[in-house]
């Protein structure tokens, strides 16, 4: 075979198979570039578990007419311009994937309204070179990203779809870790044309913990213990259970680095340690924690999907972790108890 560059189109179901795994990816990406445009206001709306339908609506800053077709293209994004800044990333986004990735396996339409420009536009990718067609449409300030029939192009992929009701739990699961982070911005999140969640904007402390609450449960707030430590340029807070409200699965375990969702390791061995033989052996700690650091001292390019870090000083980052989380436990238990783990 000779060589030749691939259609837009097929390069970009490629790049999608690592980032687009099922409709919960597709709800992370959507919800992370609303939050990115500084939306106050998210609305999800779903159909059958998301295979028929994810549409995400906020109101956020919104995409000029004339950037449209670079907000469907790959590799083309406002939120990084160098090397220098991936070393210091504020943003959730900056691969510039997650939209061409979309719309190449599914049918994606775009319309938004920056509060500067007088109307809506609207924007579809089609054809095998994702030529994208421009239309005036009518939409309040803000963006909307209708994904209709995920997959239908892709049947490999589609086959592994679950059921509605597995689909729709994974992306239940997505944002309730986003609502915990971004407890400011109200969500909204319905199923079959039904609201399931409504997290309102949570600022003064009281609505915090009923929004926490609302998304761990009542029990997981009347049994937490809250922690906040620093150190130099580290910073944890959050909270965490005592131990007696240990959880039988790890579902109740929620962390954070520089607010953005993580499944990492190194965090979750470092809490884990500090629990240590406070839980029966098959239970786990359940906490919701915040993990800030400089941004250069942490790599986020490591993941597609962004779901692990790398630290600098991996070693020092665990320690740090493992003994704020021992001592805010000592301290409760007794205050004189000075059994350091970690
Ligand atoms: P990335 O988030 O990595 O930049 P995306 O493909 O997710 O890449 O998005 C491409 C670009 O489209 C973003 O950089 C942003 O400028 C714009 N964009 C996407 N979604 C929104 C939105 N909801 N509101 C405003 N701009 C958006
Ligand atoms: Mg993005």
């Amino acid at each position: 075979m000779s060589i030749a560059v691939l259609p837009a189109r097929l390069a970009n179901q490629i790049a999608a198979g690592e980032v687009v795994e099922r409709p919960a990816s597709v709800v992370k990406e959507l919800v992370e570039n609303s939050i990115d445009a500084g939306a106050t206001k998210i609305s999800i709306e779903i159909e059958k578990g998301g295979s028929k339908r994810i549409k995400i609506t906020d109101d956020g800053k919104g995409i000029v007419k004339d950037e449209l077709t670079l907000a469907l293209s790959r590799h083309a994004t406002s939120k990084i311009k160098s090397l220098d800044d991936l070393e210091s990333i504020h943003s959730l986004g900056f691969r510039g994937e997650a939209l061409a990735s979309i719309s190449s396996v599914s049918r994606l339409t775009l319309t938004s309204k920056p509060v500067e420009q007088d109307s809506a536009w609207q924007a579809i990718a089609v054809g095998r070179d994702m030529q994208v067609d421009i239309k005036p449409a009518a939409h309040p300030d803000g963006t909307s990203i209708d994904v209709e029939d995920l997959f239908f192009n892709t049947p490999a992929r589609r086959k592994f779809l679950r059921t509605e009701k597995t689909e729709f739990t994974h992306i239940d699961e997505v944002v309730r870790r986003i609502a915990l982070s971004k407890l400011a911005i109200t969500i909204i999140l319905s199923h079959n044309g039904k609201v399931i969640r409504q997290y309102r904007s949570a600022k003064t402390e009281k609505q915090i913990e009923k929004r926490i609450a609302s998304v761990c449960g009542q029990g997981f707030i009347d049994n937490a213990i809250t922690l906040d430590f620093k150190h130099d340029n580290l910073h944890l807070w959050g909270w965490i259970a005592k131990p007696e409200f240990y959880q039988r699965q790890n579902d109740l375990s929620y962390s954070y680095v520089n607010d953005r969702m993580m499944r990492d390791k190194l965090i979750n061995h470092a809490i884990r340690q500090a629990y240590a033989d406070r839980l029966t052996h098959d239970g786990y700690p359940a906490f919701v924690l915040f993990f800030n650091l400089d941004f250069a001292d942490v790599d986020v390019n490591v993941h597609p999907a962004k779901h692990e870090v790398r630290f600098h000083q991996a070693r020092f980052v665990h320690d740090f972790i493992c003994s704020a989380v021992e001592q805010t436990l000592n301290a409760e238990q007794s205050p004189l108890s000075e059994t350091l783990l970690c």
